[in-house]
């Protein structure tokens, strides 16, 4: 069998259309903050990337750049300030923070409502209560894929490779939620081969390149891969060999252009479902 590619770069530019339509029709403009403290390079692209993309989509962006030396309750004096601040529908601080910051308390300091990330322990619950509201991004950029490619996953049987808490215990949620049946694999994993094997779906969030083997992967499964890596030769790759896994698989992601740019349309997405919920108004 040969996979189809699922073309995440053309489902992610679909769904940044809609939402700037849906944005175009409302009577108030949704505002964004983005908060990134210190210059670490890949957060400072990232943060310009949402910038730019939540300008695109109408919303109103605003970064907001403290020294690396900022100490945890100035940054948690600024996310109150947000909270309070009526034009701003979405607080995103941009992980990782600097080691005097405490990445939960600042999660925590998150109004829910504006909690954009879904990171808030209040968000985490309800998802996995069964009533998400805001989800982190990367994960409810798989699902919208899954749908788009017409993935059935009811009943089906999935693996979900990593436990983080930005990626792979909230896919391993949704896919719940959507009635899938789970396994969630990690570092300490026994024969992570044969776990695999068994599945119709595979989301790999390792963070190790092309861990993901083609005779991992059974014939006709779907493989979904999160992982962003960059080899010593510096070239992109994702957690799975792609043109293995492809070769037995019925539909894959590539790396890049499949998961990576559906996570800031999500962003927007859920930017606008925050705003749309602060005011009572019916979900996009
Ligand atoms: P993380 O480091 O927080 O978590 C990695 C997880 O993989 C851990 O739960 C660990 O137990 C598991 N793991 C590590 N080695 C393993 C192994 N050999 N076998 C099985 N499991 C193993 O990483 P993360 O934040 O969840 O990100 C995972 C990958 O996804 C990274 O490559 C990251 O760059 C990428 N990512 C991509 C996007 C995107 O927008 N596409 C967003 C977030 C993360």
């Amino acid at each position: 069998m040969t996979a189809t590619i699922i073309d995440g770069k053309a489902v992610a530019a679909e769904l940044r259309a809609e939402i700037a339509s849906r944005v175009a029709a409302l009577a108030f403009q949704p505002g964004l903050a983005v908060v990134l403290v210190g210059d670490n390079p890949a957060s400072t692209v990232y943060v310009r990337n949402k910038d730019r993309a939540a300008a695109a989509a109408g919303i109103a962006a605003r970064t907001i750049r403290l020294p690396a030396d900022t100490a945890e309750a100035a940054l948690l004096a600024t996310i109150a300030a947000l909270n309070a601040d009526p034009a701003i529908d979405g607080i995103l601080v941009q992980l990782p923070l600097p080691p005097q910051i405490r990445p939960r308390a600042v999660i925590e300091a998150i109004d829910p409502e504006k909690d954009v990330d879904g990171f808030h322990p209040l968000n985490v619950g309800r998802l996995h209560e069964g009533h998400p509201h805001l989800v982190p991004c990367t994960p409810l950029g798989v699902m919208r894929l899954l749908a788009h490619a017409k993935v059935p996953i009811r009943g089906a049987q999935a693996i979900v490779l990593g436990r983080s808490s930005i990626v792979g215990k909230p896919m391993a949620a949704l896919l719940i939620n959507a009635d899938a049946t789970v396994t969630v694999a990690h570092s300490r994993t026994r024969n992570l081969a044969a776990e695999c094997r068994r599945a119709d779906l595979v989301v790999a969030a390792v963070g190790r390149p092309e861990l993901v083997r083609g005779d991992w992967i059974a014939d006709g499964a779907t493989v979904i891969d999160v992982g962003i890596n960059r080899t010593a030769e510096g070239k992109l790759v994702g957690d799975c060999a792609t043109a293995e896994c492809a070769a037995s698989a019925s539909a894959i992601t590539p790396v890049p252009g499949g998961v990576g740019p559906m996570t800031i349309a999500c962003l927007l997405a859920n930017t606008l479902t925050a705003a749309l919920a602060r005011r009572g108004l019916e979900p996009a």
